[in-house]
């Protein structure tokens, strides 16, 4: 455990270990949000980073079940691969077809995705909540389906899904719809947002156009669009204001950047590895220091 008070780290014997996967992992911010928590809430845990090659995932998580550790994150890119190593995968991370949160259990891990809870968290930390409203996902890779089983499961009024290839779109809006039971989702080609009939809407950027260092580009660049958009999140949180963002603000709109829905999948997932909850004034002070870190 890393103590915040006077930067010791103490570990012993008896210490739980928890640790992200993926290829590469240098960049991450996880073991900073997981040996927060752990120094905050008094938690005896420490979380390290390991790169694993592609093709090597299943091993991987076999050794680390022998090895007792505790709980798991997955990233880029073993979220598909992952899934074959486990005894089983939680209903709504099999929908979305990724899995992000590996719980121990009796029989192996448990696949989660926590992606979907930090995304809803960070959206109700702003005021917004899916019920009832009519949301337009930029996107329809791995990040754009767990906006829109989000919006399937809390019931949106309607969600439309644009894609550079349309096709994705349309997949993933039949995999909503089946999920939901209702036609919900209506899916776009890219260019085809004059075609939304709404004249407010949240939006959710799910597209990796306007990450560092590419910070100038927006996946749709016309003001006319952001006029109609009443809440903007932007999926990425480097830079802190992406261009999607400027454009929502500059249309009258309210927006903010993906830091909190990253911050709030770690929370999730260590919520549920230490049968725990996490409160808003634990949340804040892991977002300090991550916002921090994130940006220094
Ligand atoms: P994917 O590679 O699965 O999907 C990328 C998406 O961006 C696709 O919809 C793709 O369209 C679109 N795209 C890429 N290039 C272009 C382009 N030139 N023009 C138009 N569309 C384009 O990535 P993820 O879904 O995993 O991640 C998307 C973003 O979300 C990333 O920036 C990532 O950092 C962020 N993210 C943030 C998280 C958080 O916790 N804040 C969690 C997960 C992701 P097409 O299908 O046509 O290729």
């Amino acid at each position: 455990m890393f103590d915040l008070t006077d930067n010791k780290v103490m570990i012993d014997g008896n210490t739980k270990v928890c640790i992200l996967i993926g290829n590469p992992v240098g960049h991450t911010l996880s073991p900073l949000i997981h040996n927060t928590l752990a120094s905050i809430c008094g938690h005896d845990l420490v979380y390290a980073a390991c790169s694993v090659n592609p093709g090597k995932v299943k091993r991987a998580v076999e050794g680390a079940y022998e090895l007792g550790i505790l709980g798991l994150n997955v990233t880029v890119p073993h979220k598909i691969e992952v899934m074959d190593a486990l005894c089983g995968v939680d209903d709504i991370a099999g929908q979305i077809g990724a899995v992000n949160t590996l719980v121990r259990t009796d029989h192996g891990f448990k696949g989660y995705n926590t992606d979907i809870y930090g995304l809803e968290r960070a959206l109700l930390s702003e005021g917004v909540s899916i019920e009832g409203e009519t949301v337009v996902i930029l996107g329809a890779g791995g990040a754009a389906r767990a906006c829109a089983f989000l919006c399937g499961l809390r019931k949106a009024a309607k969600v439309y899904i644009l894609n550079r290839s349309v096709d994705k779109a349309e997949e993933l809006a039949t995999a909503v719809n089946n999920y939901s039971g209702y036609s919900i989702c209506t899916p776009l080609p890219l260019d085809k947002y004059e075609s939304i009939n709404e004249e407010s809407f949240v939006a959710l950027q799910a597209t990796s156009i306007g990450l560092y260092p590419d910070v100038n580009r927006a996946v749709i660049e016309d003001e006319a669009f952001y006029k109609r958009v009443r809440f903007g999140f932007d999926l990425i949180y480097k830079p802190a204001e992406t261009a999607f963002m400027k454009l929502v603000r500059g249309g009258g709109g309210e927006c903010a950047c993906g830091l909190k829905m990253l911050m709030y999948q770690g929370i999730a997932a260590y919520e549920m590895w230490n049968d725990t909850s996490v409160d808003d004034k634990q949340a804040g002070i892991v977002y300090s220091v991550l916002t921090e870190a994130a940006y220094r």
